[in-house]
């Protein structure tokens, strides 16, 4: 059974950033330059992550997502999902990953026990890509969703960041891929995160909200009706067009945000654990864990970071985490 934290949310959902390290550099994740990668041993091995994962699964953490940066740059990927997919009471461990090296491990992962994966898109125009990864090939990222089809790493859910002036004129293009391809396209609202965020301010100005996405995409393609999904461990609302074979799905942490029924906690790659995304207290495993902490004192530490879970965020009220950029936290 799950823990609960002090408001009764039930928390039974990691998120792991295995690197912070990644092969693209989205303008809205992280700057050009200037942010500097953890040195290799401040990284946290393979081993002492799955210390935590086997101490988290006792108290209940029963869904794992790895994430980075880039999961698919760090080496030995396959043989961390592996460790982590025999953890007794791991039931759902899935990726999040931006694709470009998908077609090449895909096979590898779901025999290792990945269960399924989120690949990030949010264009389906090859320069714009280019534009907004500032040196990705789109053609990468379609292979990666074709292979992670054929492997059966389902369902294959595809996150597009709508930011205004960046994307926003290609939410029907994309909502479009649920009818014809029969894609299950998710729509993120952007947060600011991050001090160094290259996208400034006033903010608010760049958020696209879920109900003006709506609106672009009933006119052009029919209504949006409810729909159930299979896997979901999350804040996403789920809609389907008539006739689609894929779903729409909506975030919004910024116009109708779900820290109400927040059930996650993240595990940085240098080893802190976040009650939180969008603050910045942490607290530290890593140095328990090369003490020789026992599984007793990461499990304290990690009920610790369930208990300061706080009841929601402050983003309207002008208070943002600074410390870490998106690619650092791993969304
Ligand atoms: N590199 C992988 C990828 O891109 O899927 C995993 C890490 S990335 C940080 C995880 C997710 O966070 C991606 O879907 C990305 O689009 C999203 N993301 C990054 N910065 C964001 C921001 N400021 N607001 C909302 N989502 C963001
Ligand atoms: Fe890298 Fe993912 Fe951030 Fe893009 S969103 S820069 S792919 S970590």
């Amino acid at each position: 059974m799950p823990n609960l934290d002090l408001y009764s949310r039930p928390i039974n959902y990691l998120r792991i950033s295995v690197t912070d390290r990644c092969n693209l550099r989205c303008v809205y994740c992280m700057p050009a330059e200037g942010v500097p990668w953890r040195a290799h041993e401040q990284i946290l091995r393979y081993e002492e992550i799955e210390t935590v994962v086997r101490a988290a699964s006792e108290w209940g953490i029963s869904k794992v997502r790895l994430t980075g940066g880039e999961p698919l740059v760090r080496l030995g990927i396959v043989d961390l999902t592996r460790m982590l997919a025999n953890v007794p009471g791991v039931d759902d461990l899935s990726m999040t990953t931006n694709g470009v090296l998908l077609s090449r491990h895909a096979k590898a992962l779901a025999e290792a026990g990945l269960r399924r994966v989120n690949v990030s898109l949010d264009t389906l125009r090859p320069q714009r890509f280019r534009r907004i990864t500032r040196c990705g090939q789109i053609e990468d990222v379609l292979a990666g969703i074709e292979a992670a089809h054929q492997v059966g790493l389902e369902p294959v859910k595809i996150n597009a960041v709508v930011i205004r002036g960046m994307n926003d004129d290609e939410v029907v293009d994309l909502a479009r891929k649920s009818l014809d391809e029969g894609w299950n396209v998710r729509f993120i609202e952007w947060m600011p995160v991050g001090n160094e965020s290259p996208m400034e301010y006033s903010w608010g100005d760049k958020v696209v909200t879920a109900e003006e996405m709506r609106q672009q995409i009933e006119p052009a393609l029919g209504e949006l009706v409810p729909a159930k999904t299979r896997a979901g461990n999350g804040p996403a609302r789920y809609y389907r067009l008539p006739g689609a074979a894929g779903t729409i799905g909506f975030i919004t942490p910024i116009s109708d945000h779900f820290c109400f029924h927040c059930n996650r906690l993240r595990l940085t790659a240098d080893g802190q654990l976040r009650p939180w995304l969008l603050s910045d207290t942490e607290i530290d495993l890593r140095t328990p864990l090369r003490q020789g902490a026992d599984a007793a004192q990461i499990k304290a530490l990690i009920l610790q970071a369930i208990e300061s879970k706080p009841l929601q965020h402050h983003l309207n009220d002008h208070q943002r985490p600074q410390k870490r950029v998106m690619s650092q936290i791993g969304g």
